[in-house]
């Protein structure tokens, strides 16, 4: 029932778990309806099924995506094990090649479900030297070698956001039938839709900018083709990947702010950024933004002028100790905490987090800036730099 009369969401929410039928009859053609075609808005038998609470939102988000169906998850983990299960084939699965540089919980999903629990071949496209650039003439020549089954990347990585040219890596994997996906947390639908370019399917953490408040654990995952919907939409059915009813409702309303929320976090970012590169306190920015950045050019390629994201990383002169007096200093205006595309201007420290032997750069830090109390948080970041 939509409630036409009601401004903003036009589908209330509904909690249920399970739906009810008139009689025999109903009941019997919803279940027929539900093995032709499994994401019936006409019937609804079982929320793990489907609901019409998230069926709102997946739309809104396909027409974000310009995909055409979006089927939300319970996370953005939860999003990429469905998106990678369609491509599952037992035995013929054949071997799947990740780039090296994807977050590290879907880096460990691969090397402990995928290989250790699935037996599936695992592969790894690793950047030139330096970890700066990936050579995508060396991707042409590991997809001829390796024949993988699928391509998997992130255009932004995390936490040197080195760019990498979308574009043309799904050229270059389409040009030889290989399936890709990718992962556009971080670059969201208003920098790129990897999917107009040819990707097969797109994934989300939802939990990041999509619901931008740091109070949603969700995923989505998008496309076009119908047999794919099929193939992800009965997994998610079958292993209960769905997102809950209550975060999808209000996943809806926070995705009405999102271009608001994305084009002011990526703005000020630049801003943030340019200053920092010019601090005596600083070593080095690295934001796709700033024409010194290894892959400004991919950024400006990929992005146009749409932004170039809402994360910086930059390193301070004196290492670990410059960093834990920068944390104290600015605490009371950016809080130290291990996410990203919150309200909040938010900080980790990189070794910390990802490891001293992955990033041996003690001063590191990654900044994720936010839409709130811009001026505070610049103040306190250049008042706290100025005391080092
Ligand atoms: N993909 C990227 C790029 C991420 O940064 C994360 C989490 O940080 C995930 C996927 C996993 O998302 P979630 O924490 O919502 O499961």
């Amino acid at each position: 029932m939509v409630l036409k009369n009601i401004p903003g969401r036009g589908t209330p929410l509904y909690r249920n778990a399970g739906f009810s039928f008139n009689t025999i009859e109903d009941s019997e053609e919803a279940f027929r309806e539900e093995l032709r075609s499994p994401q019936s808005s006409v019937h609804f038998i079982y929320t793990r099924f489907g609901n019409p609470t998230i069926i709102e939102t997946e739309a809104q988000i396909a027409g974000i995506e310009g995909s055409r169906w979006a089927l939300l998850t319970a996370s953005g983990m939860a999003a990429i094990d469905t998106a990678l299960s369609i491509f599952q084939r037992g035995r013929d699965t054949g071997t799947w090649l990740f780039f090296s540089e994807i977050y590290g919980g879907t880096s460990t999903y691969a090397d402990t479900v995928l290989a250790k629990k699935r037996g599936i071949a695992i592969a790894r496209f690793q950047p030139q030297t330096g970890k700066e650039r990936f050579d995508l003439g060396k991707l042409a020549e590991a997809l001829d070698t390796i024949k993988p089954g699928l391509l998997f990347f992130e255009p932004v990585t995390n936490p040197l956001l080195i760019v990498i040219d979308g574009k043309k890596v799904i050229e270059i994997a389409k040009k030889r039938g290989i399936p890709v996906i990718v992962d556009n947390t971080f670059a969201t639908p208003l920098l790129w839709r990897p999917l107009e370019d040819g990707a097969d399917i797109v994934i989300h953490s939802a939990t990041k900018y999509l619901a931008g408040h740091g109070d949603i654990t969700a995923g989505v995952v998008c496309g076009n083709d119908g047999v794919l919907r099929d193939g992800a939409f009965l997994y998610r059915k079958l292993v209960g990947n769905i997102v809950s009813p209550d975060d999808a409702y209000r996943l809806g309303n926070q995705l009405k702010t999102l271009p608001l929320r994305f084009s002011r976090q990526c703005e000020k970012a630049l801003l943030l950024a340019k200053k920092l590169a010019k601090h005596r306190a600083v070593h080095g920015v690295r934001y796709p933004g700033l024409k010194h950045h290894p892959t400004h050019r991919e950024a400006v390629n990929l992005f146009a002028d749409k932004g170039s994201g809402a994360l910086i990383t930059f390193e301070l002169n004196g290492g670990k100790r410059a960093c834990d007096r920068f944390i104290k200093k600015v605490s009371g205006a950016v809080a130290y905490s291990p996410t990203l595309g919150d309200p909040e201007t938010i900080l980790i420290h990189v070794p910390t987090v990802f490891t001293q032997e992955r990033f041996p750069f003690p001063g590191m830090l990654r900044l994720s800036v936010g839409f709130t109390d811009f001026e505070e948080v610049q103040r306190s970041i250049f008042t706290a730099l100025d005391e080092l």
